[in-house]
């Protein structure tokens, strides 16, 4: 494991590359009967080892479900989600998780967190640690490798916890709303510090957000998700050239790619308006006529 993770680079160029995730008309409906509520609709999607891919779609439309069902958290309800050809049927060490909260053992030093990963598969204390400190050492916090999660900031805990879903190598990463609750400052170092690790790594990502700017500054390809029950609406490939600077938002190419997610959105969101007697205001946006309101 130690060797393992101090020559990932090499072992990541020798070694095909994995981490495909394939769903095939997974879909999944909470509870029974009258109860039944319907959380995804079936999606059918295909995404290459190694790439970095966001789910983009507004609070509760399934964005979770989806990533818990490739976790292993969860079945769908039909279908079936497969990494690298393999039926996912439970959690494994090939999938690393990172949620919003920082889930992290508060009674474990932050080394021992990162080192808790390795420890449960086989890892001998020493080679944990070896692995621990070359994670906090890679997300700037040898530092503070003795302290506990609660003497951390927000955006150290979550650089913590990434460098704990890491530490089993993971073919796949799922992230979900990893920076939510991070202030907007930090949020866009924690998205520079990500792409860094990722461009090391090259897991899969699979990342949960609603914050368009975030989906189209990281991925290669966003997928847009409908409101309630989720459904892909849109497959968008991101072609904005890597590394990218923070300051690639204020890029033309970037603006006109928001604008297209954005109308999008927004007229699937005004869907939730029809019958209400409440009129939107027209975007004069040129580009598309998906953003007029219904007349
Ligand atoms: P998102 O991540 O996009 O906010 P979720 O996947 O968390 O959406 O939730 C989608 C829908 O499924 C929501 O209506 C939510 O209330 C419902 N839901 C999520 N988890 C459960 C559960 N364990 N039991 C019942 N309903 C659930």
């Amino acid at each position: 494991m130690a060797i393992g993770i101090l020559n990932h680079r090499t072992r990541r160029s020798s070694a095909p590359h994995r981490g495909r995730i394939e769903l095939d008309n997974v879909s999944m409906t909470y509870g029974t009967g009258a109860a039944a509520s319907t959380a995804l609709a079936p999606a059918s999607l295909d995404i290459d080892a190694g790439s970095f891919v966001c789910l983009l779609g507004p609070s509760g439309c399934g964005k979770s479900t989806l990533l818990n069902c490739v976790a292993g958290y969860i079945w769908p309800t039909t279908g079936r989600a497969r990494v690298d050809g393999a039926a996912i049927d439970a959690p494994g060490p090939d999938r690393g998780m990172v949620f919003q909260q920082y889930s992290l053992f508060p009674w474990k030093t932050v080394r021992e967190n990162v080192a808790f990963g390795p420890r449960m598969t086989g890892a001998s204390r020493r080679e944990a640690r070896e692995v621990a400190d070359r994670l906090l050492e890679m997300v700037g916090l040898s530092r503070v490798a003795r302290k506990y999660p609660a003497e951390l900031s927000g955006g150290m805990q979550q650089r913590v916890g990434i460098a704990r879903a890491l530490a089993n190598q993971p073919d796949v990463l799922l992230m979900d709303e990893p920076f939510g609750a991070l202030d907007s400052q930090t949020r866009l170092i924690m998205q520079e510090h990500l792409l860094a690790l990722w461009a090391e790594f090259r897991p899969t990502i699979l990342f949960v957000t609603h914050d368009t700017d975030e989906a189209i500054f990281l991925a290669d390809r966003v997928l847009l998700l409908s409101a309630s029950p989720g459904q892909v609406l849109a497959d968008i490939a991101i072609d904005l050239p890597r590394p990218r600077p923070a300051d690639i938002v204020t890029d033309p190419a970037f603006i006109a790619i928001k604008r297209r997610c954005l109308a999008t959105i927004r007229a699937e969101s005004l869907k939730t308006f029809d019958g209400t007697g409440f009129r939107m205001a027209r975007i004069p946006d040129s580009a598309s006529s998906a953003g007029e309101h219904p007349s």
